[in-house]
């Protein structure tokens, strides 16, 4: 469904991304893991299209989209650091990617109400993001990502700055949503916990490679490598 092909990211002399193979499955939930530096948020932005790859190729359902600007690909985002915009509205952020797809009024406001309702913010949609608590607007966020009705979800530490009961509650959220409505999901976390209880497969990176992927209990009972066993071992 989606192909990762002999995939590098350089910045100036610094390989991040090294000759990735990578495919995922339609409907998954795929954690990426690994240390700091090691090229998951890399691989994360040149699939939604906002670092273009060195090298190689990456498609979704058989057609090329790494020259495809981030609008065409129809995948929702959820990053850390893709904040919601301060100035609007609840509601108006969410209809922002609908906007940017020229979607008519009145589809917008029925679709930004399907979005807010799912993420059980339904009462909220004249407040301002200020006006709201973390755990909140990272719903905000996930019913942005959503609106558009995308197949696929990219999330790059969606829940970092969660406290562990907000954290918790937003996984079983997440992985509800995930079911309901099928979406392939790709999951960029430090959490050892949440990527295991999450997730069908996680790869583990190193130094821009996966070292092993595989379905949780594959990789936390039979580390097919040193460093694996070592990275599993150390912050479990
Ligand atoms: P973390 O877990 O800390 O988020 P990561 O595995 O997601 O790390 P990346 O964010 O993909 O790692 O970064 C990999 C390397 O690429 C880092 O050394 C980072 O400094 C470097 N890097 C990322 N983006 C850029 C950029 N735009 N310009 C130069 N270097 C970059």
């Amino acid at each position: 469904f989606i192909h990762f092909d002999n995939v590098s990211k350089a910045f100036g002399v610094m390989t991040v991304v090294d000759n990735l193979e990578l495919a995922i499955q339609q409907g998954e939930f795929v954690s990426m893991l690994g240390p700091s530096g090691s090229g998951k948020t890399t691989l994360l932005m040149m699939l939604a299209g906002f670092e273009a790859p060195s090298s190689g190729s990456i498609s979704v359902k058989g057609k090329r989209v790494d020259a495809l600007p981030p609008y065409k690909r129809n995948m929702g985002v959820v990053f850390q650091n893709y904040a919601l915009f301060p100035h609007m509205t609840v509601a108006e952020n969410v209809a922002f990617p609908l906007k940017m797809r020229g979607v008519s009024r009145s589809e917008t406001a029925e679709r930004v109400g399907k979005a807010l309702d799912m993420v059980q913010l339904g009462q909220f949609h004249e407040r301002r993001p200020s006006q709201l608590s973390g755990g909140q607007q990272q719903r905000v966020a996930l019913a942005r990502a959503l609106v558009f009705e995308p197949e696929v979800v990219l999330m790059d530490e969606p829940l970092g700055a969660l406290d562990k009961k907000l954290r918790e509650q937003m996984q079983m959220d997440i992985r509800d949503i995930h079911h309901r409505l099928g979406l392939t999901i790709v999951f960029v976390t430090h959490d050892q916990a949440e990527a295991l209880t999450m997730s069908d497969r996680i790869a583990i990176f190193n130094h821009g490679k996966i070292e092993q992927i595989g379905k949780p209990s594959e990789i936390y009972d039979r580390p097919t490598t040193q460093f694996v066993a070592e990275f599993i071992g150390e912050t479990n």
